[in-house]
């Protein structure tokens, strides 16, 4: 379309998206480029802050980088992308208020991620939260704090011992760690409540497989289970959830029984919006792309990250393909990036290659397990890893300084367990005001 800078649409602003911009915000500041990011969110989200950021040691605005503060140089546009036609080079976006339009572009980086992998299980939908952004990190923290307030002024014991159950389907690290971190708050706070001792609460962790934390390996993954069971935590191996209506459990060894709070960790799939592109997919929806990260067939066309088929150029075999998490999101992203502005410059782009260094994962304050290069670690020594590895690797001096104060400050305050139920419903009493 524009007749000498390029313009590079990025449709998605996470952790692709905005590394990618990120990389390219200097040409597009010296004028080589114009750069266009959009996403239904003004900020990229921190995931694997998210367990912390609900048991209240992060403040949840400091896992999040807004995009517009730290793409300077380039547009950032909130809303939905619908559609993509790649043969005219134009994609669909639909702002949060207002009519859709067309944005023409002259490369494209697709970068939407993905979403949660559900099954159709009855009251799935009604019943159960994700734990993919930050709303639900905060909601669900609310609802775990909230559920402690209703079963300590609840005579029932029925209601008392479903406020008191906790659900968590999926032991993968997003499940585990958010599983971890919430009980391990929740046994905290229930030093507040007079009538409320730890194990009058269940920790259930429903998984179909008969391990938990592949990415740490079998050994450290079977110490997880001994930890959290250690800590009376119910942890259900090879057993899956079959419904879930109106707060009924029912799971597939047979039990059943009631509990307020259900959380769905159970995997991720490619985002089903990139069935309204001309982009090649592969049986999983995802993007099939070259190792330099072009999309098959394509000159202009990019993409990485949980979205996309990206060969393992690391792997023994062939028809492997980097697996969906940060790690690579963040260095795809980079070469992306290196890549586009090799092509503006006429030259061939690279191919990706890294070799997965393995995963850390925290269990709750001062406990968790880690594997990297090899060196497995267990405790206090795997959650200071956790901690150092992941502050090293938030975006920005800023949000890294903000989340080392979080951590600093809990080191001389009392853990902050306080409900703020009512967020999520703000105008519920002024509602009763106008009606009484
Ligand atoms: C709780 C949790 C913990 C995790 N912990 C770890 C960890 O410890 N280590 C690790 O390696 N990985 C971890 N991950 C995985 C990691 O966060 C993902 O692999 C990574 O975010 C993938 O990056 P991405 O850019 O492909 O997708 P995302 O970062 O999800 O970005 C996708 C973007 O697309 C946007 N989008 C969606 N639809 C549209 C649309 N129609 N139009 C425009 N934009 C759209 C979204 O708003 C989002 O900003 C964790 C994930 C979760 C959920």
């Amino acid at each position: 379309m524009t007749a000498q800078v390029p313009h590079i649409l990025v449709v998605g602003g996470g952790y692709v998206g905005m590394y990618t911009a990120y990389g390219l915000r200097k040409a597009a500041r010296r004028g080589r480029i114009r750069v266009t990011v959009v996403d239904p969110r003004s900020v990229m989200t921190y995931q694997p802050f998210l367990p912390e950021a609900a048991a209240g040691s992060v403040e949840p605005r400091h896992v999040v980088v807004p995009l517009r503060k730290t793409l300077k140089g380039c547009r950032v546009v909130t809303g939905r992308v619908t559609a993509i036609d790649h043969a005219h080079k134009v994609a669909k976006v639909m702002p949060e208020e207002g009519p859709e339009y067309e944005l023409a572009y002259d490369q494209i980086v697709v970068a939407l991620g993905s979403i949660a992998r559900t099954l159709p299980i009855p009251g799935l939908a009604e019943e159960a939260i994700g734990f993919k952004n930050v709303e639900e990190a905060i909601a669900l923290r609310n609802k775990v704090l909230d559920r402690l307030d209703v079963a300590s002024s609840q005579p029932d014991p029925a209601l008392r011992k479903s406020a008191l159950t906790f659900v968590f389907v999926g032991g993968g690290y997003a499940g585990v760690e958010a599983f971890a971190e919430l009980e391990d708050m929740a046994r905290y706070a229930t030093r507040y409540y007079d009538n409320i001792k730890p194990e009058d609460m269940r920790w259930v962790l429903v998984e179909a497989t008969n391990r938990i934390l592949p990415e740490v390996g079998p050994e450290l993954g079977q110490y997880t289970v001994e930890q959290l069971r250690k800590r009376n935590m119910d942890i259900k191996l090879e057993t899956r959830l079959e419904s879930c209506e109106k707060g009924r459990v029912v799971l597939s060894d047979g039990e059943e029984f009631d509990a307020d709070t259900i959380v769905w960790t159970a995997g991720v799939k490619a985002n089903p919006a990139l069935a309204q592109t001309d982009f090649p997919l592969d049986e999983k929806g995802r993007i099939k792309c070259l190792p330099n990260l072009r999309i098959e067939g394509l000159d202009d066309a990019w993409s990485a990250g949980d979205n996309a088929a990206v060969p393992d150029l690391t792997a023994e075999d062939p028809g492997v393909f980097t697996a969906p998490n940060a790690q690579h999101a963040v260095r795809q992203a980079h070469r992306l990036a290196a890549n586009i502005l090799r092509v503006v410059d006429g030259q061939e782009p690279q191919d990706y290659k890294h070799k997965y260094v393995g995963s850390v994962a925290s269990l709750g304050l001062h406990k968790g397990v880690a594997q990297l290069y090899g060196v497995k670690l267990k405790g206090w020594p795997a959650w200071f890893l956790h901690r150092t590895y992941h502050v090293s690797r938030v975006p920005t001096f800023n949000r890294k300084a903000r989340v080392v104060l979080d951590w600093t400050l809990a080191l001389f305050f009392r853990r902050e367990v306080t409900s703020l139920g009512s967020l999520q419903m703000p105008n519920e009493e002024f509602r009763r005001a106008t009606s009484s």
